[in-house]
């Protein structure tokens, strides 16, 4: 097996970089001019991914009835329409969150029903 040495790099501040240098190579990640390229492409993605790590909502969502699922489902898919949210491929994403919220929805309508018809069956209980 090939341990990987220090790298051979100094940091701004003038001491030895700490980083294992990359396989077969004198530098870390960091320091090899090889990697400029990848490096800058790194950081601009890390960017940009930090720039999307931030808060949808300006308040907690608390989810106890179908009805919830579907606010929050419209809340998501919202900030996903509008670009606030990243997403690699926004068409399967709607697409996946309009199925959730039509499943949202039937289970709402029956629990919406059920809870009529308990109401009926008890009301003719209450009445005899
Ligand atoms: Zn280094």
């Amino acid at each position: 097996m090939v341990m990987n040495m220090q790298c051979q790099a100094t940091k701004k501040d003038g001491k030895p970089c700490s980083a294992k240098a990359m396989q077969g190579k004198k530098q870390c990640f960091m320091h090899s001019p090889a990697c400029k390229q990848r490096r800058l492409i790194a950081q601009r993605n890390g960017g940009l991914a930090r720039k999307h790590t931030k808060c949808y909502i300006s308040e907690e969502i608390k989810l106890e009835s179908p009805k919830d699922i579907q606010k929050l489902i419209e809340v998501t898919l919202n900030s996903l329409l509008k670009g606030k949210m990243p997403a690699k491929s926004p068409a399967s994403h709607v697409a996946y969150l309009s199925n959730t919220w039509l499943s949202a929805y039937e289970k709402g309508e029956l629990v919406e029903r059920i809870d009529r018809l308990e109401g009926l069956v008890q009301k003719a209980i209450n009445e005899n």
